[in-house]
């Protein structure tokens, strides 16, 4: 069957005094139905500006220069802004790094509890009792008597747990998360990652899930797109990749002993050498004033993505190569 959100060739730029900056560069993702898709890469590498214009949420300065992103069949960068309304707090829904982003701090936990749930049927009392129930899932204690309390008088890591009962309580299709435990302790993001994965197989719903830390998209993720200034270099199955890293970027990412990815990394290894700038056209591979590999062709042209596993491609002109080889 077809991918629930398929993102196609798209290409995104920003306009700014200096000059245009191209933030997404051919990217082509999918996200199955019910599948947890990782994306990974160093800070400016686009992950969020990708997320972002999946949800809408552009930036006045961005500009979709090519491209489309399919979800359940139709072109969210077409559609009507009416009929993205209608999807958002119903089909898709998102979770972002601060949850006081969605959080409107001059009202009760309860009101905003029930107004998200507009989508779906029943009387004031029977959402606040889904609310209740949510809030309870998600590890608030006493839920009953905390519906009534605003936003501050909850801990950073519990606003957060609000946020996920709010975004799964309107039964989303897909869920966008953007590096949503990254500002909290390392106990508390594994509870909430356990959480996520709960609710996601519960509710059947995808997500998206950006993070810099590989820990927990081999703990959340069925699948992973790595992405390097603006491209995905490279994606698939998150144990082929984990397994079996093809893209030098990957491998360098990896490189270090996967327990530790698995425990305690909770930020991406630094790989030495310069991230190339995002201003102006591009030739040629955008990894290779990094790259350990890098050859003449390397310079003139950019690779297309290679097919690696059954369920993996990497941009890289040595798998080419390889591929020719083993032909
Ligand atoms: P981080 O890990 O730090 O969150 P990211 O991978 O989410 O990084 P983005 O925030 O998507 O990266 O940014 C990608 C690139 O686009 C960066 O170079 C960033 O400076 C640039 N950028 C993002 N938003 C704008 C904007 N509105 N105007 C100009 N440039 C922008
Ligand atoms: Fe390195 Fe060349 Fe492969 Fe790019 S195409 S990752 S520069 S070997
Ligand atoms: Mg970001």
């Amino acid at each position: 069957s077809r991918p629930l959100l398929e993102i196609c060739d798209l290409n995104l730029d920003f306009g700014t005094p200096r000059g245009r900056i191209h933030a997404l560069r051919n990217v082509s993702l999918d996200v199955p139905a019910a599948q947890v898709v990782g994306i990974v890469g160093e800070s400016g590498s686009g992950k969020s500006t990708l997320a972002y214009t999946v949800m809408g949420l552009l930036a006045e300065n961005a500009d979709v220069t090519a491209g489309s992103i399919l979800f359940e069949g139709r072109d969210l960068l077409t559609m009507t802004a009416q009929g993205r309304r209608s999807l958002l707090g119903d089909r898709l829904s998102m979770i972002f790094q601060d949850p006081m982003t969605a959080l409107n701090p001059v009202r009760t936990i309860e009101s905003q509890m029930i107004d998200i749930q507009h989508h779906e049927q029943g009387s004031r009392s029977e959402k606040r009792a889904r609310a209740v129930d949510m809030l309870h899932r998600v590890g608030i204690p006493d839920p009953k008597n905390r519906l009534g309390a605003y936003p501050h008088q909850f801990s950073g890591g519990m606003r957060q747990r609000v946020c996920i009962a709010m975004a799964l309580l309107v039964k989303p299709a897909l869920l966008v998360a953007d590096e949503p435990t990254t500002a909290l302790d390392a106990t508390l993001e594994v509870q909430i990652i356990h959480l996520l994965k709960d609710l996601q197989k519960e509710i059947g719903c995808s997500i998206l899930f950006v993070s810099h830390h590989l820990g927990a998209v081999a703990e959340l993720c069925d699948r992973v797109a790595v992405m390097y200034a603006g491209e995905v270099v490279e994606q698939g199955a998150v144990r082929d990749i984990f397994r079996n890293p093809a893209h030098p970027y990957t491998r360098a990412l990896l490189e270090c002993d996967p327990g530790r990815i698995r425990k305690s990394t909770r930020t991406l290894p630094t790989i030495p050498g310069e991230v190339p700038s995002l201003l102006g056209a591009k030739v040629g591979c955008i990894f290779r004033t990094r790259c350990q590999h890098a050859f003449d062709r390397c310079v003139q042209e950019n690779p297309v993505e290679y097919r690696i596993g059954v369920d993996q491609v990497a941009r890289c002109h040595l798998l080419g190569q390889e591929r020719l080889v083993s032909a």
